[in-house]
């Protein structure tokens, strides 16, 4: 058995329990057994086994050890590493080679983690289900007829299924926290600016940041502590201290707000609801004060959201135009030709109807019908957010209205997908850290998930306040 906890790995590896060639034969066997899921797109397994042959001479010859060492890594294939190809699961970059690597993976690297593969996800994060992708959806390992949610499906599945002990996603309106939800784990989504997304192929650059998929919140402390921080490559990271992020600070007798429009919204799932009232029960009987707030804007997210990240989306995706990066179409006549032939056979369908919708509201005629109207109600909804935040120290609301619905089920319908971002997409407008917390099973054993959010930079109460949460519903 595999631990699942680094804790607990670093101190076999300690004791000479357990040497890291070891741990990494058994998550490449792991990653073997589950292959049926389709969770990576590549397995990198002479460079980890390589890599873990170093680490363990390195421990034999007594030599310093980086803080991450026996930390085994699954990234999101939207996060680039020199000499590796990276496609944001896009036929339009296959081939790409990234010449140089995100800042979040080579601090990982530098601490002495190993990056086992890169792992499925929708077309340039954009989707909930991983079925927007060339590789064919990621299954979800509770049931394998069940989505896994996206974008970072595959790498929700990668830990759900012990294949490696973290993993590193996006999230842009959810990809995090909405597939821990569905696969039982969590995931933090950082506050705007704590990571650096250098190296993160860039989706809609103002909602963007990576995040962290893990079994416990002291594993994904431990990761963000290392990862995060100014980066000199993205001008939009964050000066603010990192924290030792050990999520064991008392919170004696928490305020948690909720959104009884959430709570009561009619497509919630029942069980969802129930784990919530628990949640806010247990709160109470721990000493904590529960507070229903009246939340304005609730009508607003999933609109704004969607005009401001198409918008993005439309011109951070005019780059891929066939001559710069990856893919290219051949028989062309013209330029002009080979720009339109190259990104139509190289971006799927949900990709160009963003591109569509994005291009739309940032034209001249709707610019301020439209993206302007959008930009302002961004605004309000941070304002109201912060101003809650001002009185209660977290939000306690659901992750995702549904539990994972089945593979193909909702594929006509994206609408109804957008629609079911509703919770997510609050936290990414916000620019505020927010985390998914699992809540158990329901009679199917299907996983469901609630989310927490925090105010800006306060990442260490968060994930103190989400592992508190946690144990004391397991007693
Ligand atoms: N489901 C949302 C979208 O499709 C969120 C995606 C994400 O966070 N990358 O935009």
């Amino acid at each position: 058995m595999i631990p699942k906890s680094l804790q607990e790995i670093q101190l076999q590896i300690k004791t000479k329990k357990l040497q890291v060639s070891d741990l990494v034969q058994q998550y490449l066997d792991r990653i073997e057994q589950s292959k049926h899921l389709n969770i990576y797109v590549e397995v990198y397994k002479e460079d980890a086994i390589q890599r873990a042959i170093e680490l363990d001479t390195k421990i034999k010859s007594g030599d310093q050890l980086g803080a991450l060492y026996g930390c085994i890594i699954s990234v999101k294939d939207i996060i680039v590493q020199k000499g590796k190809h990276t496609t944001a699961a896009s036929k339009i970059l296959d081939g790409f080679v990234s010449p140089y690597s995100a800042t979040a993976l080579q601090r990982l690297i530098e601490e002495d983690a190993i990056i086992i593969g890169r792992t499925n996800c929708d077309e340039f994060g954009m989707g909930s289900a991983n079925e927007n992708s060339i590789y064919g959806p990621t299954k979800n390992g509770a049931d394998p007829s069940r989505i896994p949610g996206g974008s970072s499906g595959g790498a929700a599945v990668s830990v759900q299924m012990n294949t490696c002990l973290i993993a590193i996603g996006s999230d842009t309106g959810g990809s995090v926290r909405q597939p821990a939800a569905f696969c039982g784990i969590y995931g933090l989504k950082p506050s705007y600016g704590r990571i650096s997304r250098y190296g993160l192929i860039a989706y809609a650059s103002s909602f963007d940041q990576i995040g962290i998929l893990g079994h416990t919140p002291d594993d994904i402390g431990l990761i963000l502590e290392q990862i995060s921080g100014r980066d000199e490559l993205d001008a939009t990271s964050s000066h603010v201290p990192v924290e030792n992020y050990d999520p064991t600070e008392q919170i004696p007798s928490p305020t948690v707000a909720y959104f009884p429009q959430m709570i009561d919204h009619p497509k919630l799932n029942p069980d969802i609801k129930s784990a919530i009232e628990e949640k806010i029960e247990q709160i109470q009987s721990g000493g904590g004060k529960v507070v229903p707030v009246d939340f304005q804007y609730m009508d607003f997210l999933v609109p704004t959201y969607y005009v401001l990240t198409t918008a993005e989306a439309s011109t951070n995706l005019s780059r891929f135009d066939g001559v710069r990066y990856g893919y290219r179409a051949t028989d062309s006549n013209t330029l002009e030709d080979m720009y339109v032939n190259t990104r139509t056979e190289g971006f799927g369908n949900e990709v160009k109807r963003r591109i569509m919708l994005g291009t739309y509201v940032l034209s001249e005629g709707y610019f301020d019908a439209y993206f302007n109207k959008a930009q302002k109600v961004r605004r309000l909804i941070k304002e109201e957010m912060e101003s809650i935040l001002e009185n209660v120290d977290f939000v306690l609301l659901p992750t995702s209205t549904s539990i994972p619905w089945k593979i193909g089920e909702l594929a006509d319908d994206p609408v109804e997908v957008y629609l079911s971002d509703v919770f997510t997409v609050l936290a990414n407008l916000t620019g505020l850290p927010s985390i998914n917390i699992p809540a158990g099973t329901n009679t199917d054993g299907i996983p469901l998930g609630i989310q927490i959010i925090s105010k800006k930079y306060s990442e260490n109460k968060l994930l103190s306040f989400s592992k508190r949460l946690y144990y004391s519903q397991k007693k």
